[in-house]
């Protein structure tokens, strides 16, 4: 494989890195300048910045979406015996969250056009024992929150968003991050805010929660070497407090950048023989993949890696079949609409800075994939 020249990359951080360097040289510069490695006033600034975004009274800076999501578990009081309801076509980290509390995860299957949680599952998955439902903005795009609220409100559950792809985003008005009662956020590299590291954080306006998650992240403190409760070392470093300040500026131009791409992808590709992602039109889809359906998803991907096109695939398996999560005990089966999914998606390269000649360079390779497939099977 080595010997294909890439000729359209999935990502290029470099590009974005270049288009900012100026502001991003002189934030790093700042923190070594002023010795705060750890939290400090551009992660307290981050905070404040990220909280604002996201319609949200507080903003809690960790060091990854995974601490993310484990704080809020824990916060809302998740653990041993009890059970959190999520979904199987996630990022495996969801799932793993809340194993971490030695709660168990009860998933329920996705909906097929969103490929989020499908709110009329989530009724019938509820026991005495369920504390908390965790609905995942896949791909950039909202879950269906108000019947999800709605379930919860009811029950008296908690409500923790897995905003980790979905930085900007709207359901109907309103921001990801501050509809449930606790969202999370990861700033790994890749995602639509992305450090030049680790990163996460829990946007909340509760303030009880947040507290509870200050005191987490920093040893369980509530002053220095006074520990009120167990807690992590999951503090944000002050670069990436920094860098991120910096990033939170361009966001909405990236987004918009993304979004620009994507009516190109969309355009190009209509009666191409692939499905186009479907945006809900209850909001803000951010787009941090995009993500199309092909029941010749391998053939695809490996003829445009040999046109020199990178894609991925997210998910190849969902969560119910990895080995690592065979014990809770679902088989092949269980969810049809996530296991379809894992074997259809295909995600083709999107960066806002991706240039419409290297869009139309991708469509017109899954066109002639889509053609040479088609009289293949004419003369067979
Ligand atoms: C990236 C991601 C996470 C985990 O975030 P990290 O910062 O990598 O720990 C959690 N959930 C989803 C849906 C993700 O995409």
């Amino acid at each position: 494989m080595s010997d294909i020249k890439v000729k359209v990359p999935y990502l290029d951080l470099k590009a974005q890195y270049q288009s900012i360097k100026p502001e991003i040289d002189a934030a790093i510069a700042r923190v070594l300048e002023s010795c705060q490695f750890v939290l400090g006033p551009e992660v307290a600034g981050f905070e404040q910045d990220f909280a604002a975004y996201c319609g949200a009274a507080e903003c809690i800076a960790l060091n990854s979406g995974t601490s993310a999501l484990h704080l809020a578990l824990l916060a809302a009081g998740v653990g041993p015996g009890d059970e959190v309801i999520t979904v199987p076509f996630t990022f495996v980290a969801s799932v793993a969250a809340v194993t971490y509390t030695g709660a168990r995860p009860v998933l329920v299957d996705i909906d097929p056009r969103s490929f989020t949680m499908d709110p009329a599952a989530v009724e019938a998955a509820i026991t005495p024992r369920t504390k908390a439902i965790l609905p995942v903005h896949l791909y950039g795009q909202s879950a269906d929150m108000d019947p999800i609220m709605e379930i919860a409100r009811r029950h008296g559950l908690v409500v923790i968003e897995d905003a980790a792809q979905a930085h900007g985003a709207k359901y109907k008005t309103r921001p990801v991050g501050s509809i449930g009662d606790m969202a999370c956020f990861s700033f790994y590299p890749g995602k639509n805010l992305g450090a030049y590291g680790e990163g996460g954080a829990v946007t909340t306006s509760n303030p009880e929660y947040a507290r509870t998650i200050r005191m987490l992240r920093d040893w369980g403190q509530d002053r220095k070497y006074h520990h009120l409760l167990r807690g992590f070392n999951y503090r944000m470093e002050g670069f990436q407090g920094a860098i991120l300040r910096v990033k939170l500026r361009h966001l909405e131009r990236w987004t918009e950048a993304r979004r620009k791409v994507v009516n190109l992808y969309n355009d190009l590709l209509a009666d191409s023989g692939v499905e186009s992602p479907t945006e809900m039109p209850w909001g803000r889809h951010v787009y941090h993949v995009y993500t199309l359906r092909t029941d010749e998803r391998d053939g695809l991907q490996a003829f445009l890696l040999a046109e020199g096109i990178q894609t991925g695939i997210h998910y190849p398996v969902p969560a119910h079949l990895q080995p690592a999560y065979a014990d809770l005990g679902y088989g092949h089966g269980a969810f049809p609409h996530a296991e379809a999914a894992a074997e259809q998606v295909l995600s083709l390269p999107l960066y806002p800075e991706l240039s419409s000649q290297a869009v139309a360079e991708v469509a017109r390779a899954v066109k002639k994939a889509v053609a040479n497939r088609t009289q293949t099977a004419v003369s067979r």
